[in-house]
């Protein structure tokens, strides 16, 4: 069968604030081929993404991304993986290319695993997806006292551990990065793990991070999350040298497959974070998966939106056993919940497991969606090259 449909929808919420929250938007991507459809999700900004999919030819590496979709033999998952090589090939210079990629790839699982009836995890390989240790990602309050609050709440709601990220952290004062540090301590409890994302706010600069360093080991934290830029590779490895203890956790940033490697070789990282929506999707967070295991390094998802994102974003290590925590998004905009129909749920012992339905096992709401669809048109010489289409019935 042929891709004879790749349509993506803009979804966003009333207002976009200003905050580290990038569940305020979101593109859907729709792929038919056949009787078959599958749903994916770019985490990206949605109309870069929509204009790098239909954009007229600059030259011979710089195509539309959909000019290397349309009408390709789509019957395997040997095929996602031609596509794909397909894709980047063509659209080398177009530097969206792979963010909008990965939401037609992880569609393409999803199209792929209805086809064959089985979850996309078997078809990457797993005879077994194992329970993962959600912990509750959270945005530090703008003050020590709100983020004590939110850490209480989370704590009390039976999360174990917790990860405290960007709002203003990392751009004050040391004391004030101290106070919001015991502040989240004192919430979890002395037993919860204590996960920091500083959110590049150092860029590369060393000096900063490792005057934290005291804190961050008073207060038991197990990794600090993107200290620094991705590729400040010798500024990830001077901190992680000064550390003892304290695990540094990077990758998010990373969009394609070389750039996850460069940090596992260089950037003395504990654990590599992948997005789906962001690196080409669950081919590429599997080959990350695969060689992050080879060397001893943990992989862990990197999701802040819907559960369609969660669950692609799982698929690629849902197999490795010992790599048991799994970022969970507690605090995303309606939109990020409403997204779609079914939710992956703790269970009694505050694990959550991979839906074992066919594809992502996630369905998306459409009747739901439709408040949040942003109306868009691209002309080019007066002519339509894209615009908003309607959701359709049934996902
Ligand atoms: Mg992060």
């Amino acid at each position: 069968m042929k891709i004879e449909a790749i349509d993506c929808y803009y979804l966003s919420m009333p207002n976009i604030l200003d905050t580290g929250d990038g569940s305020q938007d979101a593109l859907l991507i729709r792929v038919q081929a056949g009787e078959y459809v599958g749903w994916g999700e770019c985490e990206a900004a949605p109309l870069v993404s929509i204009a790098s999919l239909v954009c007229p030819m600059s030259h011979s590496a710089c195509k539309p991304v959909r000019a290397s979709l349309l009408d390709q033999e789509l019957n395997d998952t040997a095929d996602i993986n031609r596509i794909g090589n397909l894709v980047r090939e063509n659209s080398m210079d177009l530097l969206q290319t792979d963010h909008t990629q990965s939401g037609v790839d992880i569609a393409m699982w999803d199209l792929m695993g209805k086809k064959l009836d089985a979850p996309v995890y078997q078809l990457l390989g797993y005879k077994k997806s194992y329970p993962k240790t959600p912990y509750a990602s959270l945005l530090f309050g703008d003050t020590p006292q709100e983020t004590l609050e939110k850490a209480l709440r989370v704590r009390a709601d039976g999360y174990k551990a917790v990860k405290f990220g960007w709002g203003p952290f990392g751009r004050g004062t040391v004391a004030e990065d101290e106070d919001q540090l015991h502040a989240a301590r004192e919430g979890l409890s002395q037993d919860g793990l204590l996960l920091v994302d500083v959110g590049t706010v150092w860029g590369d600069d060393v000096e900063r991070a490792s005057q934290r360093l005291k804190a961050f080991q008073e207060t038991g934290v197990t990794w600090v999350e993107e200290p620094f830029v991705s590729g400040a590779l010798d500024s990830y490895r001077t901190l992680a040298s000064m550390g003892g203890d304290i695990k540094l956790a990077g990758g998010e940033g990373c969009h394609n497959y070389h750039m996850a490697q460069q940090m596992i070789d260089h950037a003395a990282l504990g654990c590599v974070q992948i997005d789906a929506g962001r690196i080409g999707g669950i081919s590429i967070c599997k080959r990350v998966a695969d060689y992050a295991h080879a060397r001893g390094i943990s992989y862990v998802n990197h999701t802040f939106t819907s559960h369609l994102a969660l669950s692609a974003s799982i698929q690629a290590y849902a197999g490795l056993e010992h790599d048991t925590l799994c970022e969970y998004p507690v605090e995303s905009q309606s939109l990020g919940v409403d997204m779609t129909q079914n939710h992956i749920e703790r269970d009694a012992n505050g694990q959550i497991h991979l839906p074992e339905a066919p594809g992502l096992g996630i369905r998306p709401d459409l009747l739901a969606l439709e408040k949040y669809l942003v109306d868009v048109e691209i002309k080019v010489h007066n002519q339509v090259i894209y615009r908003t289409p309607t959701l359709p019935a049934t996902a």
